[in-house]
């Protein structure tokens, strides 16, 4: 009995060798039919007995190439037409562009192998891909994604690799970056003032040999410029930190190898499962002695980010190279990532003494990803190269939404049908780059995949750029609380649904109440919430001002706890190294509360506790404080200092009370405690009180989310201590904590507010 059965299938289909991937699979079993890309996904017929008709359709999603993803097949049984062999059919005409942009991939082993083999004809070619490999997002120019609609467009191919791609049965059928030495991009090693000195191999070399000297070489990456330097060579490193006005924020590493990782960090079976990635993110981990790395790459900083090769043009660089390198983003302190190499010329001016280019350009900004080892997982803290546009789920199809995110760690988000389209990490809106740079990125996406929103989803605070953009956009605009949106966000990445208790500590965001949220206990889901408890408030001595000099929250909390007397305590760190002056103005914000907005931030307090610790005064970057705070506390095991919940009003829980641990902490300072232990007990009290908070709630979900729970410690002291009590914790992954994440959970929460809205409800 023979038969025919038709499949639609949609997710990441394209791009990944699906379409060989059916033929070969078609042909193993001896079924004829045809597969086609559509703009939706993939369609197949496949016809012969039923049996192994069967057994295509449960092997078919199973094994697909390492880089698909299938996420829906429909299948319809048809009447045999008597087809005779299987081929593979020119795409169906346009239509929906719903098929998502790929992400970039390192290069995979066959096309290592390949790289290396002295007889392969693309020995030693720095532009080698296939379908499983290679970059996607960093070309794309317009969908469907074929080769013409990419930054490839203006190379012809040869007629070698022609063959290739138009071979069903070969790696790199319809691989649309594919190119060898003969049809392919070409490397060149450029002065700073834009003259060719070499090409090719020859590039490769100088390239080599400026960096063994203690030169900064700009390498034209994946998704933009890097810059690079001897990571042993400290008055090198000092000199990019000079030029790049970056004081102390710690520089990533790019490795050769995961030997040589190794040699740098403390790995685990999870961490090097994620340094080998297609990915190729940054992994921060504990650092080693005696690495050779010089300590002005992370100042202070127990841990290293560490890289491996992204593209086969980091792989034949480093071959040539036997030390790490500093890898950073190619720009000036606060702007966005350069992506062409004649504005580099300009941009990079006075940073590198030369530039390793080449003539394949760009199309869209991707940094580094960066995350980190947390809770048994690898968690993204920084979400772009690799990752990004790759889309979330939701758990049903919603309106075109875009998301213009917050206002720090800017990124945007678009949803099509069930997908949201979280774009890369753009940066802080401060700088007219950054900001024509966020402008770029919504425009992007809505012509990428030329869907016209319905609604534009931004922060409620008025003074963003992003939220001024919205307003200003012409569509209509739904504005979402910001912890609210990091509720949603974690929900939706995790598909919860129903209620949780959204535990949202991060800087800060604007509240309801016109006051600065921070601390939040949020009891609800994208559909709404309740403000159930938070941090007890507290004065913030000149607003925005306070997140750059943890001195002025430590002052606040002491005036909290204290009144004036607080601030008397001349012998605590704080105050040492204040001029009177300084004291007299701060003391006169706090005490009648002008230039002092009240707030619930818990990255304010880790802030004022860092320099109650005598650790840091001043911040040089977003984070820094309780970074240190962090790490000061280590794993050092310790008891937390009480974090009472007292009454709060009606229909809330309570607010949690830090006054206590800051008389406690302040004692312990004063009589001399190792500020290892005090960092451990301040950490553990938090976590007790969230546990707390939790409990009193009552409900059996809770989701962690915010810029503080990049912090490893408090993460997992309190998700260790909600999963032992019996909660089901909700963690972050795949989207930032962070204001990176935030894009992702406006988009929730405005489809939401648009089906009541339609639902009459
Ligand atoms: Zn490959
Ligand atoms: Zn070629
Ligand atoms: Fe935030």
């Amino acid at each position: 009995m023979t038969a025919r059965l038709h499949l639609e299938l949609s997710g990441l289909v394209q791009g990944v060798g699906f379409r060989p991937y059916v033929y070969r699979l078609a042909g193993e079993l001896a079924l004829s039919g045809w597969v086609r890309n559509d703009p939706a996904g993939v369609s197949i017929e496949v016809e012969g007995e039923r049996s192994p008709l069967e057994e295509f359709q449960a092997r078919l999603p199973r094994e697909a190439p390492p880089l698909a993803s299938v996420q829906d097949m429909t299948s319809t049984w048809l009447p045999a037409q008597g087809s005779e062999r299987f081929e593979i059919r020119e795409s169906g005409g346009a239509g929906d562009r719903t098929v998502p942009v790929l992400a970039d991939v390192a290069p995979c082993p066959d096309c290592l192998r390949e790289m290396e083999d002295p007889a392969d004809r693309r020995h030693g070619y720095p532009f080698i891909n296939c379908t499983h490999c290679g970059p996607r997002a960093s070309i794309v120019l317009a969908l469907p994604y074929d080769r013409p609609n990419t930054t490839m467009a203006a190379f012809a191919l040869c007629p070698e690799c022609r063959a290739e791609y138009e071979d069903p049965g070969n790696r790199r059928f319809h691989a649309q970056p594919t190119a060898c030495p003969t049809c392919g991009p070409r490397l060149a090693y450029w002065t700073p003032d834009g003259k060719e000195l070499a090409d090719g191999d020859d590039a490769l070399e100088l390239a080599a040999q400026a960096l063994q000297g203690g030169q900064i070489v700009a390498l034209k990456g994946v998704g933009g410029f890097q810059l690079l330097v001897d990571a042993r060579d400290a008055r090198a490193v000092a000199r990019l930190r000079a030029s790049k006005r970056r004081e102390e924020k710690p520089f990533a590493l790019l490795a050769r190898s995961l030997a040589d990782a190794r040699r740098l960090v403390e790995t685990t079976g999870e961490a090097e499962a994620a340094l080998v990635g297609a990915e190729a993110p940054i992994v921060l981990l504990r650092r080693r002695q005696g690495s050779g790395v010089a300590e002005n790459v992370a100042p202070r900083n127990p841990r290293l980010g560490v890289m491996l090769p992204a593209s086969p043009l980091h792989h034949l660089l480093l071959r040539r190279i036997a030390f790490p390198l500093v890898a950073t983003s190619g720009n000036l302190t606060d702007e966005p990532i350069c992506t062409d190499e004649r504005e580099a010329l300009a941009r990079l001016h006075g940073i590198a003494d030369g530039l390793l280019v080449h003539d394949r350009p760009i199309a869209r900004h991707l940094d580094d990803s960066v995350g980190m080892m947390a809770a048994g997982a690898f968690r993204i803290t920084r979400r772009a190269r690799g990752f990004a546009p790759l889309p979330v789920l939701l758990p049903g199809p919603v309106p075109p939404i875009l998301a213009v995110g917050a206002h720090l760690k800017s990124a945007v988000a678009l949803a099509i049908d069930r997908r949201v389209l979280l774009g890369p990490h753009i940066g802080d809106l401060d700088t007219p780059e950054a900001l024509a740079a966020f402008e770029h990125a919504c425009q992007d996406m809505v012509a990428l995949y030329g869907v016209t929103p319905e609604a534009v989803a931004h922060d409620l605070h008025p003074d963003y750029a992003s939220t001024q953009w919205a307003q200003q956009s012409g569509i209509p605009a739904i504005p979402v609380q910001h912890h609210h949106a990091h509720l949603a966000a974690c929900l939706a990445e995790n598909g919860v649904e129903g209620e949780a208790l959204g535990v949202i500590w991060d800087g800060s965001g604007l509240g309801t109440d016109g006051t600065l949220w921070g601390g939040e206990f949020l009891l609800g889901s994208a559909a709404g919430y309740r403000r159930v408890a938070h941090l007890k408030p507290f004065r913030l001595p000149g607003g925005d001002a306070a997140a750059r000099e943890p001195r002025r929250s430590a002052l606040a909390l002491l005036h909290a706890v204290s009144g004036e007397w607080g601030l008397a305590a001349h012998d605590l760190p704080p105050l040492q190294g204040l001029s009177r002056q300084q004291l007299r103005l701060f003391t006169s914000m706090l005490v009648r509360g002008t230039q002092a907005p009240l707030t619930t931030s818990a990255g304010r307090l880790f802030d004022g506790v860092a320099a109650l610790l005598g650790l840091r005064m001043r911040a040089t970057y977003e984070g820094q404080a309780a970074m240190e705070l962090e790490c000061a506390a280590g794993s050092l095991p310790a008891g937390g200092y009480p974090m009472p919940l007292i009454g709060g009003s009606p229909g809330t829980v309570g607010v949690l009370d830090w006054s206590l641990a800051i008389e406690a902490l302040v004692r312990d300072v004063r009589r001399g405690l190792g500020t290892e232990e005090m960092a451990a007990r301040f950490h553990e009290g938090l976590a007790n009180g969230i546990l707390a908070v939790a409990q009193a709630t009552g409900v059996p979900q809770v989701a962690l989310s915010g810029g503080c729970f990049q912090n490893k410690r408090l993460l997992e002291a309190t998700a260790g201590r909600l999963t032992s009590a019996g909660f089901t914790v909700w963690l972050h992954r795949r989207v930032p904590p962070g204001d990176g994440g935030v894009a992702l959970g406006q988009v929730a929460v405005a489809a939401a507010e648009l089906a009541a809205l339609r639902g009459g409800v």
